[in-house]
């Protein structure tokens, strides 16, 4: 395959996207979300040349909302160990909605997957720090290779105040016995994680560390077990996008996780990490745009898992 010129791609992925009608909304469950602007759409890649390729919206911050669950997870899993993680939360997709309790207490009481939020929730009660939110933002800002990372004070109020079934789902699981410690303090640390404000550069340098079996490929050093990476991305590929998992794994095929900030966290695996920004979500709270970015770099670019071919030579 002829080199790709990456920045030339990108911009044509735009444009291709911003072709389709902008059909989605941003999210208003969390009220301070609403402010994000509809039409924004920003891509990046981050790649293996240690070249950062961008276009559009990317010097925007937004939240990183459910992304950060792949974070959240990497850190328990660091902290505690496997062991410990996953006697908390299961590796199974649900194919219900992220913000789902059902399966609670039709299932089992222990939560199907760490990205979902009841996973996600389990995960935040067994991280073993301290400060756990510290812990997380001094995580971020390694990964990010970005001293100025932070939480965006507006949206965390907002979502605190609102989380009325984060919390419902968060007592259910403290009253199994999965969440040991203190409830409140767990959901104020899930809250926060979900409200650290990041960039598609952020996300798409993350990415590439995933990509690059937890090595930072900016700084050579190894931020991420080469385990704990293979897990992460392997529940990205199986849950990432929540039940639209399976849809998106056959349009795109690459791992991919998702937020109702609007941010599409991707990562293609030796040889770059994407992000898209666009906060403009379909009913299953994934970035209408986003979608169709991704889908245009998977097919010109042949990313996906199973395109066939065997030497992948873009940059
Ligand atoms: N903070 C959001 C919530 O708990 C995260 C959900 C998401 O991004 N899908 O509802």
């Amino acid at each position: 395959m002829d080199k790709a010129n990456l920045d030339i791609v990108i911009k044509n992925a735009i444009e291709y996207a911003k072709a389709y009608e902008n059909t989605g909304m941003v999210a208003s469950y969390i009220p301070e979300l609403k402010n994000a602007d509809k039409n924004a759409l920003g891509v990046c890649i981050a790649a293996n040349n240690k070249k950062i390729y961008k276009a559009g919206d990317c010097e925007t911050l937004f939240t990183m909302q459910s992304i950060s669950k792949v974070v959240s997870l990497i850190l328990a899993l660091q902290t505690v160990g496997k062991e410990k993680v996953f006697s908390k939360v299961w590796v199974e997709p649900t194919g219900d909605a992220f913000n789902s309790l059902v399966r609670l207490e039709t299932h089992t009481h222990i939560p199907l997957n760490p990205m979902i939020n009841a996973g996600a929730i389990a995960v935040a009660g067994v991280i073993d720090a301290e400060f756990p939110f510290s812990r997380f933002l001094a995580f971020m800002r390694r990964l990010c290779g970005r001293e100025d990372i932070c939480l965006n004070e507006r949206v965390y109020l907002s979502e605190k105040a609102s989380g009325m079934k984060n919390r419902a789902i968060a007592y259910m699981l403290a009253s199994e016995g999965v969440l040991e410690r203190d409830v409140e303090q767990t959901l104020d640390f899930y809250f926060k994680m979900c409200s650290v404000n990041v960039t598609a550069v952020d996300l798409a340098r993350i990415g590439s560390i995933l990509a690059n079996d937890g090595v930072d490929i900016f700084t050579g050093e190894r931020l991420i077990e080469s385990e704990y990476a293979l897990i992460a991305k392997t529940l990205m590929v199986t849950c990432g996008m929540y039940d639209g998992s399976g849809e998106f794994a056959i349009k795109v095929g690459i791992p991919a996780k998702s937020g109702v900030g609007g941010g599409i966290m991707c990562c293609v695996e030796d040889n770059f990490g994407i992000a898209v920004y666009g906060p403009s979500l379909d009913a299953k709270g994934n970035s209408v745009w986003g979608l169709k970015v991704l889908e245009y770099l998977s097919k010109e670019l042949k990313l996906h898992y199973f395109a066939g071919s065997k030497i992948r030579e873009y940059i």
